[in-house]
């Protein structure tokens, strides 16, 4: 029996917007399910990554723990994707690099109405955070990127199809405009 490509996924500084999409390829789950084996992924809730074929990373790098797992995926994935407009550019988080880490935390938590004794998180175990958020190519090197926010389920298709069957990425003009 042909050994199935095993695939991994994961969110960093993203809002799961991408991982919704790809769950919105609906019954072409199934045929994806023929030829790929799911590794760590927030569809398999599995914590260790393996050594896999494909590595799909959706989110920017906003914190340690970002830069830690992207490292990982980079070290186990033979090839490695960046999906959606966070990991390509750093997407709507980024829109905070405008700013100060310290104006941005003062303002997320302590300048609300009502708010009391208002104070700063800093307990050790929240990853630290950077001062810009960073997009995945400037931490490691990427072998593809899929754009979109989020690319639709039929680009993803089109992208996963054509990268498992070995063949050149060429996304249609349809998937790739948001005009
Ligand atoms: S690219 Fe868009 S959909 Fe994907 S994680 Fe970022 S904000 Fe969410």
């Amino acid at each position: 029996m042909e050994s199935k490509v095993r695939v991994a996924t994961c969110s960093l500084c993203g809002c799961f917007g991408c991982h919704m999409s790809l769950l919105d390829l609906d019954e072409r789950l199934f045929d994806l399910a023929e030829k790929v084996e799911f590794d760590r992924s927030p569809l398999t809730d599995i914590k260790e990554l393996g050594e896999c074929d494909i590595g799909i990373v959706e989110g920017g790098i906003a914190n340690v723990e970002n830069v830690h797992t992207l490292l990982e995926f980079r070290a186990r994935c033979k090839i490695l994707i960046a999906m959606g407009a966070c990991a390509i550019s750093g997407g709507i988080p980024a829109m905070r690099n405008q700013y100060e880490l310290k104006d941005c935390l003062e303002e997320s938590y302590t300048r609300g109405v009502g708010l009391v004794d208002a104070q700063i998180p800093n307990d050790p175990e929240i990853p630290l955070l950077l001062n810009q958020v960073h997009p995945i190519h400037e931490v490691v090197k990427i072998d593809y990127f899929l754009p979109g926010c989020p690319p639709s389920a039929d680009a993803i298709w089109t992208f996963v199809s054509q990268l498992l069957a070995g063949q050149p990425i060429a996304l249609p003009y349809t998937q790739i405009h948001y005009d």
